[in-house]
């Protein structure tokens, strides 16, 4: 609720700040942020009535016979914009989706994310996640728009001059860090002109809203540079993708309810359980986690990326890998999900498959410690591993098959969804693509 001492405290910092604009920042169903910029008087007005707007004309919101919709920024969420200066600062709140009435919108990625963690409450457990994303600097054309061409030939941990974006992820790293995140590493990554910024992992409904800020900072820092920063999944052929592995667990009674140092490999019975849900329910996830035509692309064998269902105490090749550290970093990573996903919808729904193992007391496979792309078909056929939806239209299938997943998503979401895979795999299995002009047109 709302308290007028609480609507006090922050209009007194946002004078303070000299703030002149606010952005009231909300998320539509495909995780791309939308906001709506008011001068700052009018926040008091914002922060007890909220503010309207057209929900029709956002992406899997409302049709246009029921539209209004009202937006109520979270007072938790206050921050300055750093790199829009301190000449007209400006701040943001991030905000829930409600309709006239005063019920939360069921289409609203925030609320449904929400719900889930309010169902694991319930079971006595906080979800924490830690996502790692990757990205890539690219540089723009003399007219200013973006390209695919690297800005520099660096890998994995390189230093200048190999890595020339040394200055500009400092400079995202100091506005991330102005903003209250807990940066924990910023490195060059294994392609060229890739790179990789940790942050803290917590609570899930912070971790989601920082993903996006993370996203919009990148960006915005990367344009202020010249340079354009892309979260898409797969950019160029023959070069990694990128990912955002997740790194998961519960919490109960403030311990880490993975962690039991007298179970084998110090890992909870309830650990293996909330991997063996997620295992159960990852195709359906892909979906999620992955929900671009282009997304499939990263998720072939080479490339660091995932390809089959398999988990693992340490092996980078397999979907979920359970990394080294224990007590309160004990965690699962699962490294399908790329930054091109919803960040509520995709920890809503590994939530909801984890809860629904343990729900379920489901025992996972075994675990594989070989390399599974050096595996021969065979080897894994009798090892029994499956392998990940190889596009969009399959793992949308899984989708709408996954009772479970449905439920926690909400038909307005679902249906959404539905309709975005179908009309993204229409358009892109119906273009000629010039890897086929390449080979046919002078072949046939
Ligand atoms: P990797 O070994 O895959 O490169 P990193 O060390 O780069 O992993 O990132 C690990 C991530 O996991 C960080 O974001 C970190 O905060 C997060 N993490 C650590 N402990 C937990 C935990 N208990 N639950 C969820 N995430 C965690
Ligand atoms: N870029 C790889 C991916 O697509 C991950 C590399 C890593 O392990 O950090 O998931
Ligand atoms: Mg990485
Ligand atoms: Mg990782």
């Amino acid at each position: 609720m709302t308290s007028s001492t609480d609507v006090a405290k922050i209009l007194e910092r946002i004078e303070a700040d000299k703030v002149k604009f606010v952005r009231l920042q909300f998320s539509d169903i495909q995780g791309l942020p939308k906001n709506v910029a008011i001068p700052a008087w009018q926040t008091e007005k914002a922060l007890t009535d909220g503010i309207s707007f057209d929900g029709s004309s956002i992406e899997g919101f409302a049709r246009i016979e029921e539209s209004d919709m009202v937006l109520k920024p979270d007072m938790s969420t206050y921050s300055l914009l750093p790199w829009r200066g301190s000449d007209s600062p400006v701040a943001r709140f991030i905000c829930d989706v409600y309709l006239p009435d005063g019920t939360p919108f069921e289409g609203d990625p925030r609320y449904i994310l929400k719900k889930t963690l309010a169902e694991a409450k319930e079971m006595g457990f906080t979800f924490n996640t830690g996502p790692e994303l990757e990205f890539f600097l690219f540089r723009l054309d003399q007219d200013g728009m973006p390209t695919t061409v690297s800005q520099d030939k660096g890998g994995y941990f390189d230093l200048a001059p190999a890595d020339l974006a040394e200055d500009v992820r400092a400079e995202i790293v100091l506005a991330l860090t102005d903003m209250g995140f807990e940066i924990e590493a910023s490195h060059h990554e294994v392609a060229e002109s890739q790179h990789e910024i940790d942050f803290k992992y917590g609570d899930a409904l912070k971790t989601a809203d920082n993903v996006i800020t993370f996203k919009y900072a990148t960006k915005s820092i990367a344009l202020k540079n010249g340079l354009n920063a892309t979260f898409m999944a797969k950019p160029r052929f023959g070069i990694n993708g990128s990912g955002m592995h997740v790194n998961a667990s519960l919490f109960k009674d403030g311990k880490n309810a993975f962690y039991d140092p007298e179970a084998p490999l110090q890992l909870s019975e309830m650990s293996q359980q909330f991997i063996a849900g997620v295992l159960e329910h990852v195709k359906a996830i892909t979906r999620i986690a992955n929900p671009t035509v282009n997304s499939y692309k990263r998720l072939v064998p080479g490339y660091e990326a995932p390809v089959y269902v398999s988990w693992s105490a340490s092996n980078r090749t397999a979907l979920i890998r359970v990394p080294a550290p224990r007590g309160s970093s004990t965690r699962m990573e699962l490294r399908s999900p790329d930054p091109t996903c919803n960040p509520y919808l995709t920890f809503a729904a590994i939530l909801a498959a984890g809860l629904d193992g343990i729900k379920k007391q489901l025992d996972p496979p075994a675990g594989v410690n070989q390399n599974i792309f050096e595996m021969t078909d065979d080897e894994r056929s009798k090892a029994h591993i499956d392998t990940l939806p190889s596009d969009l239209i399959t793992a949308n299938r899984h989708l709408m098959e996954d009772t479970l997943i449905c439920d926690v998503l909400g038909s307005h979401v679902i249906d959404g969804l539905n309709t975005i895979a179908q009309i993204e795999w229409d358009s892109f299995r119906t273009s000629v693509h010039p890897w086929e002009v390449e080979h046919y047109l002078t072949r046939f």
